[in-house]
């Protein structure tokens, strides 16, 4: 071991690899600069966050204004103008029967949230339900209860011992979605189940795992059958990234409890929402204080967060935010086509303004594979950011991503298809 230039311990990095750290000193739409002098196409919007592109005017003006006039509030018992303006712009754009916004500060934290209001809603109801019940290859955060309910394997087996059990139902691969019901359907039946947690459309970080929108209204209309409360984990899904501003919307459903979180500020600012129909707030509601809804950060609807969500759900309402995405969704659908006739990969698929395909790889294919670490050097050469999950190549850019910008993407892609 070295003396290290920086002190810094970066997320899921192994530093005994050294590996480069490219160090970043600015960026405008979908670009990186770098200080070393190189452009970086961010083909991943800097890990799934990123929506209209890097430093949107209108959302860092929001931010620069705010940040004279109140920087941060206690927001138990106290409010202010930046979370109101959210709080109405979600309940007015988002399904009418979500109704109540509890602000959190991350993804992880808005699942967390969803989980306790999920069992504090059965423990208001006297009923003793405690189970929640997850998909195979969810992946909804890194805190130990959203880790509880993810997929376990490398990247958990520390803290196996400290994570909660769940319900669990298979993946619905095609042709195998019978099977994901009807487990779904006996767990249900079981009486314990308090809650299923899905992400819906899409598994993100599990592999870009795409499964239908029948499939999604079939597994909500089994828990409405048993009483059993659906959340909705859209943290990656929302905010058009699937076409639509909620996946959810695909299959004509509205779950009961919403975590939103990624695109919430348009990717420039931490914060996340979870939102709640009537019931589940009013089941927390009561004259008894022992009855509160006890969760809390430090940082809570920070007002300059805020200020950066309410920019851009204001840019949702007033301008063409839905033309740019079906326009960048065909622009994706027809580059993973176009590739597909050049070069052999497995099991292409797009949805919405996410396209991935899996790379014919010879070693195991999982997420230690080091094909991924060999692929993402490979792409950082050219000057494309991308991250692939084990063998799957995925792209994901800011909506406003040139067509110039995505051909270099693709055909980055493509060579690397040839290869490796
Ligand atoms: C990224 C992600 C999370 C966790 O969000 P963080 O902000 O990283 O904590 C949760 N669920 C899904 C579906 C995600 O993609």
């Amino acid at each position: 071991m070295s003396a290290p230039a920086s002190p810094i311990w970066h997320p899921f990095t192994q530093h005994g690899l050294e590996e480069p750290v490219p160090l970043v000193t600015h960026a405008e739409g979908a670009l990186l600069h770098t200080a070393e002098g190189r452009t970086v196409i961010d083909a991943i919007s800097s890990w799934w966050v990123t929506t209209h592109g890097h430093c949107h005017p209108r959302i860092m003006a929001a931010v620069a204004a705010q940040a004279q006039r109140l920087d941060q509030l206690i927001f138990a018992g106290w409010t202010h103008e930046p979370a109101e303006a959210v709080a109405a712009g979600l309940t007015a754009i988002m399904p009418p029967e979500l109704t109540r916004v509890f602000f959190s500060d991350s993804g992880s934290t808005s699942v967390e949230v969803a989980l306790k209001m999920a069992l504090g809603y059965w423990h208001a109801r006297g009923e003793p339900r405690h189970r929640i019940v997850v998909m195979e290859h969810s992946y909804h955060g890194d805190t130990i209860g959203a880790m509880s309910v993810g997929a376990r394997g490398v990247f958990n087996r520390p803290y196996e011992p400290l994570l909660f059990d769940v319900g669990r139902i298979p993946f619905p691969a095609a042709g195998a979605e019978q099977d994901t019901l009807d487990a779904l359907e006996a767990l249900c039946r079981g009486g314990d189940a308090a809650a299923l947690i899905v992400e819906p459309l899409v598994l993100g970080a599990g592999g870009m795992l795409v499964y239908g929108p029948e499939t999604l209204r079939a597994m909500r209309e089994i828990c409405a059958s048993h009483g059993v409360l659906f959340i909705a984990d859209e943290v990656m899904t929302a905010w058009g990234r699937t076409g639509t501003l909620l996946a959810c919307e695909q299959a004509g459903i509205v779950p009961d409890i919403l975590c939103l979180s990624k695109g919430l500020t348009g990717g420039a600012l931490p914060l996340a929402v979870t939102m709640a129909t009537e019931p589940i707030f009013a089941a927390h509601w009561s004259t008894d204080r022992a009855r509160m809804f006890f969760h809390s950060s430090s940082y809570t609807a920070n007002p300059v967060a805020c200020a950066a969500a309410a920019a851009n759900l204001a840019i949702w309402r007033e301008e063409p935010v839905r033309t740019g995405i079906e326009d960048l969704s065909r622009r994706q659908a027809a580059w993973l086509e176009k590739l597909g006739r050049f070069c052999h990969f497995d099991n292409p698929r797009a949805l919405g303004t996410i396209a991935a395909l899996d790379v014919r790889s010879r070693g195991e294919g999982g997420y230690l594979d080091d094909l991924a670490p060999r692929l993402m050097a490979f792409f950082r050469e050219r000057d494309v950011l991308l991250r692939p999950l084990g063998n799957t190549v995925y792209v994901m850019p800011p909506y406003c991503i040139t067509d110039d910008q995505l051909d270099d993407v693709w055909n980055a892609i493509g060579e690397a298809v040839i290869s490796f």
